[in-house]
């Protein structure tokens, strides 16, 4: 949760100033839930659930008739957050669960199993895998089905956010998953692995209360430089973490605007169509984003848009990289490319990295060699390319580079 980030928030089309409606504040006064509504478009473009800004994940009816009705509320108390982990006494099983690799519960995903959680909430979600031998699971709140998720996805295993609920009364709730076994037509199985709860609940007495800003990544790595440049912001300033991922950080200057819905991001936004004002980040920072948006050119009009003028932008992105995260990767970029996408800034430096072999490795991994071929005949021929990394400059390794990376200054 960050503080209120009203004050540098605006519509995502046409940049207009937001009318904050039908809000929900706690008793500290800091914003919980509202819909913004665009006050020169008059369109209903945004809400805010839990303390999170959400430009993309709403049904815009049924926000236009919230922000009609706009009747705000302050609560009598304020909220704190807690995770109930797949270990935690409080979690009642029922059916066939088991702990799994110290980290989640499992269940082989036969119809009926259940695992419930009764808790004082005013917002509650849950952290599930995504993996190829997923079924299908059913949330219920009180009794009452409040969704239903399938958990197949065709490769890789992924720990995946499902907000169950919001804006509830902070009363003690029963929250419930159902195992429906259902599967999706290419799921290997019924698999339904629970990793947490995350839950919103009335903070209790002496509590320290939000906004409590911790850091916790669950994606890349920053790389060191990234992390160097973050540190000649100063401290009234502001850094953007370009679809910065799952993560956050215990850093009040530090926002991540991100399209995928995981868990930590503050802000769930468009790259074509931010929803900054002009002028608004001392740094821009974009990790392996600009080859997932479908228009490099425009992501990076609107990354020097909300730039400060002599702001900083560090764009590090895919040159010869496989595809991957399927089907959201448009377009590589050699370092012209890179010159090209930044020319309305100037560039201070150009740079590429990513050895030959880490590429090879890579390429031939994401056409299932890794797999194909027997282990030890892989890694021989992966450690004899190894072998000739050293043997090419990093002038050479211009054309072959993995990725490549910007850092601009808005003129
Ligand atoms: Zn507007």
């Amino acid at each position: 949760m960050i503080p209120d980030r009203l004050q540098i928030l605006c519509c995502p089309q046409c940049k207009g100033d937001l009318a904050v409606l039908d809000s929900i504040r706690t008793a500290g006064g800091r914003l919980k839930s509202a819909a913004l509504v665009c006050s020169r478009c008059q369109e209903a473009v945004g809400e805010v659930v839990n303390f999170k800004y959400d430009f993309l994940h709403f049904d815009r009816d049924r926000l236009r008739a919230r922000a009609s009705r706009n009747t705000p509320l302050q609560l009598p108390y304020e909220v704190s957050q807690e995770t109930v982990g797949y270990a935690d006494p409080r979690l009642e099983l029922e059916g066939e669960w088991q702990p799994w690799e110290g980290r989640y519960q499992q269940s082989e995903g036969a119809p009926g199993s259940r695992l419930r959680l009764e808790t004082r909430c005013t917002d509650i979600g849950v952290r599930l895998i995504k993996h190829p031998w997923s079924g299908w699971v059913r949330f219920r709140v009180d009794g009452q089905v409040v969704g239903e998720s399938d958990l197949y996805q065709p490769s890789f295993s992924t720990v995946t956010w499902f907000p169950i609920a919001n804006d509830l009364d902070g009363a003690p709730h029963v929250v419930e998953i159902e195992t429906l076994g259902r599967r999706h037509e290419r799921s290997n199985g019924t698999q339904v692995f629970f990793h947490d709860f995350v839950v919103t609940r009335p903070a209790r007495k002496g509590e320290v209360v939000e906004p409590r800003l911790r850091s916790e990544n669950r994606v890349l790595a920053l790389w060191d430089e990234v992390v160097e440049m973050m540190k000649t912001v100063p401290d009234d300033g502001l850094i953007l973490d370009h679809g910065g991922g799952d993560r956050t950080m215990s850093d009040p200057r530090y926002v991540n605007a991100e399209y995928t819905h995981y868990e930590l991001p503050h802000v769930y936004a468009d790259a074509l169509y931010l929803p900054f004002k002009d002028n608004t980040f001392d740094f821009v920072m974009s990790q392996a984003v600009l080859e997932h948006v479908p228009d490099p050119f425009r992501a990076v009009e609107e990354i020097r848009r909300v730039t400060k003028v002599g702001g900083k932008v560090w764009a590090g992105f895919a040159f010869m990289q496989p595809v991957h995260a399927v089907p959201y990767h448009y377009f590589n970029s050699t370092a012209w490319g890179a010159e090209h996408l930044f020319q309305n800034m100037t560039i201070e430096r150009l740079s590429w990295s990513g050895d030959l072999s880490f590429t090879i490795d890579w390429m031939c991994k994401a056409v299932g060699l890794g797999d194909k071929v027997e282990a030890e005949r892989y890694r021989a021929v992966m450690d004899e390319i190894k072998s000739w990394d050293k043997l090419i400059t990093y002038e050479e390794l211009r054309d072959v580079a993995s990725g490549v990376a910007v850092i601009a200054r808005k003129r």
